[in-house]
């Protein structure tokens, strides 16, 4: 074991050329990102009303092939916007992952919605298909007037949201098929696949609606921010629920609904534009990383993750999936040990304090994995930019 974890933390160091601590993600300012964020200072428009807030919108629907695309201060609240504006609503169930970041979750939450865990499946770390439809075989039924319900309680199940691990599409074509057999809105957790595309399609575009982050730990950054992508009205709304619902007017203030104040301010906003000009490049950088890493693991008992078929993935955050626990234990403290940051998976959701009571199908996956992944580090190194 530690030979091979010797060989991993060579193989790094050898690629980063650095004897310091590596960490798992750091980003890259290597474009006009210092120009248009000291334009926002030179401007003074460093909040939320600013050019460079339209055109990071425009850049991001273009690039992702979004109709529209709204901005938020946070993925976590772009994800939150998203899921009211598919109907999510107190007292609903959402189905999702117990294999995802915490905020997928909290967003439901937000709602005055619960969560139900349906499992994953182990080549793409995403929502299965095969599970979704066979929990809700077992547990719900659509009623006369086409809505999903349990069938212990009647409970409304409204949506579901699978979430692209590491920038890994979930198999799309058929959760769309059981989403729509079973009258379910779609919502793309697609906070870690800016830049990953499933058949030629970009993630967080298939459902009625998807959310993007621009956290410090994603592929890009504005420092915080996220996105709503979705169709131009489902976006004019989201545009009016981020905005505290304010009507337009040139000097009353009338706010129609409860709104959020959820606006990416401009400064914010400027950074992203010159990110996402550097987006192609950044995945060209990583895959070429992550086919290293294949390499260097292809005799190995650690499995290395790779994108699922028909997809291109952006590679975000590299991962191997270990033999057993104690394997993976043994590889984090080396590494770690070392100054090589790597991290396990989180713990699964349905595990979490607030969550561990909530309904769920079988989750031999997610448990199975929860014990075997360790991210490893997948930062572009910072002298080959771009
Ligand atoms: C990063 C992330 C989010 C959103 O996070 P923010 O920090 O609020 O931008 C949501 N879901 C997943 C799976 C994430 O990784």
């Amino acid at each position: 074991m530690s030979k091979s974890a010797d060989m991993l933390i060579d193989f790094i160091r050898d690629y980063y050329k650095t004897s310091e601590v590596i960490p798992l993600h750091a980003p890259v300012f290597s474009g006009h990102e210092k120009d248009y964020v000291v334009d926002t200072l030179e401007s003074t428009f460093v909040s939320s009303v600013g050019a460079y807030v339209d055109r990071f919108e425009q850049d991001v629907a273009s690039y992702t092939g979004s109709p529209k695309a709204v901005a938020a201060v946070n993925g976590t609240a772009a994800l939150h916007i998203a899921l009211k504006l598919a109907g999510v609503a107190s007292g609903d169930l959402v189905i999702t992952q117990p294999l995802t970041f915490v905020a997928t979750c909290n967003a439901i939450a937000y709602c005055g919605a619960e969560p139900v865990f349906v499992d994953v499946d182990r080549d793409t770390l995403g929502l299965s298909p095969q599970a979704l439809e066979q929990w809700l075989s077992e547990n719900a039924f659509v009623d006369a007037e086409g809505l999903c319900r349990t069938r212990l309680d009647h409970k409304v199940i409204r949506a579901c949201v699978p979430m692209h691990t590491f920038g890994h599409p979930a198999e799309l074509d058929s959760l769309i098929r059981v989403t729509r057999e079973w009258s379910l809105a779609l919502v793309e957790d697609a906070a870690e696949s800016l830049g990953s595309f499933y058949k030629g399609q970009h993630t967080g575009t298939f459902g009625e609606i998807g959310a993007l982050s621009f956290n410090g730990n994603k592929i890009i950054t504005t420092g915080g921010g996220g996105m709503i992508l979705a169709d131009e009205p489902t976006a004019a709304r989201a545009k009016h629920l981020t905005t505290t619902a304010k009507k337009p007017h040139s000097y009353e203030y009338i706010h129609d609904e409860l709104g959020y104040n959820y606006r990416m301010p401009n400064l914010n906003a400027a950074l992203g534009c010159a990110q996402l000009e550097q987006l192609e490049k950044l995945i060209t950088i990583k895959r070429e990383l992550a086919s290293n890493y294949q390499s260097l693991f292809q005799n190995s008992s650690m499995q290395f993750i790779t994108e699922p078929a028909d997809c291109r993935s952006n590679y975000w955050l590299n991962g191997v999936i270990c033999e057993n626990k104690n394997q993976r234990d043994e590889l984090l403290n080396h590494t770690n040990c070392k100054g090589v940051m790597t991290r396990p998976i989180w713990a699964l959701m349905s595990h979490l304090p607030m969550y561990q009571n909530c309904r769920r199908g079988d989750l031999t996956n997610a448990e199975w994995l929860e014990e075997r992944v360790v991210n490893l580090p997948s930062s572009v190194k910072s002298g080959d930019s771009v």
